[in-house]
């Protein structure tokens, strides 16, 4: 893609803000294991009910001046559990005409079915949608919610509004990794991308992730008990990386651990209460406030660009349920 060159908030590697994430709220109808540690907390992401988490319009403000200093190339709405969000039409809708290009989506799928035509209708047009299992069982243990079938009638709604979806599925071990070939079979029956995540030493399993990593390695070797497959190349700034099978299909693996991937990152994360984040690492949020002039948030750019790690990802107490998947 041809890019606009950019105001100048460039680090030493040449990387650059043109992705925004913005975690819209900070629970979620889910308790993944990967993000919460047990049932307390479960219950606290549930009713956490985020009282000081921005409006649309605040948010909107917000978006529109970032957009306007780093020209952003995409924007990708996530959380705790976007859908959860009131107004995410009319947000979805205030970005399409702030002149973002693409706007995505990552949700749960527990409420899509009943919001898909009218997110698409909104200007959505792509959403990750995350799939731990196929298997109801193993749903639960990675969930701890029912049900796997809820989040596949999200998907095939989602299809059938014609949004582009992909599928993603962190696997671990012990818990999910003999999910792998279904999950894969579900998404070549459904003509979707899957890419499977390896685990990430965020939040409380900042100390533990290792003992549940699956190694990208590992993934290919299932897949490749059941598929001829070969790699394809690797796109600028993606966190993923792709493989083809004898037939055609695409599948993907985001190996944070294996093949880290902060050498080209170009993301940006605001969270739901106005706090940037220039790398998923940093527990160090810098504060956004409208008052403030162009000079003051290009200083704190500056500063969250300055937090990315050279290589790879470091680890963080923060979880994704905080800081935004
Ligand atoms: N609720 C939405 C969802 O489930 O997609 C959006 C937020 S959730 C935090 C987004 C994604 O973050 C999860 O599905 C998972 O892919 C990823 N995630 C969270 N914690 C993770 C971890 N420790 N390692 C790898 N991926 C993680």
């Amino acid at each position: 893609m041809n890019r606009p060159e950019t105001t100048g908030i460039k680090d030493q590697y040449g990387r650059a803000f043109r992705t925004l994430r913005v975690s819209l709220l900070q629970h979620c109808n889910l308790g993944c294991v990967y993000c919460v540690a047990g049932e307390d907390e479960v219950r606290q992401a549930g009713t956490d009910r985020d009282g000081d988490s921005l409006a649309v319009g605040d948010l909107l403000a917000i978006i529109r001046r970032l957009h306007g200093q780093l020209q952003l190339d995409n924007i990708r709405l996530t959380g705790g559990e976007p859908l959860l969000y009131p107004g995410l039409a009319s947000l979805i809708a205030g970005i399409r005409e702030a002149g973002i290009a693409a706007i995505r989506l990552t949700t749960n799928g527990f409420l899509l079915e009943r919001q898909a035509a009218a997110l698409r209708n909104a200007g959505l047009e792509a959403l990750n949608v995350s799939l731990d299992a196929i298997d109801e069982g193993v749903f639960f243990r990675m969930s701890r919610r029912r049900s796997a079938a809820r989040v596949i009638g999200g998907i095939d709604a989602a299809l059938q509004a014609g949004l582009d979806v992909k599928i993603n599925a962190v696997i671990m071990k012990g818990m999910n990794d003999l999910q792998v070939l279904p999950l894969l079979d579900f998404a070549f029956s459904r003509k979707v991308r899957i890419r499977f995540l390896e685990v990430m030493a965020m939040g409380h399993l900042h100390n533990h992730a290792g003992q549940y990593l699956v190694t990208q390695e590992e993934i290919l070797h299932a897949i490749g008990e059941r598929h001829r497959i070969e790699p394809l190349p690797r796109e600028l700034s993606a966190t993923a990386r792709y493989w083809k099978t004898e037939q055609g299909q695409v599948f993907g693996i985001i190996a944070n651990e294996s093949e880290p991937f902060c050498r080209d990152c170009d993301r940006l994360r605001l969270d739901s209460h106005g706090r940037i984040y220039g790398c998923l690492s940093s527990n160090q949020p810098l504060h956004l406030d409208l008052e403030e002039t162009e000079q003051e948030w290009n200083d704190k750019l500056e500063t969250a660009l300055a937090q990315k790690q050279p290589l790879r990802f470091t680890g963080s107490d923060l979880s994704m349920l905080k800081i935004g998947g």
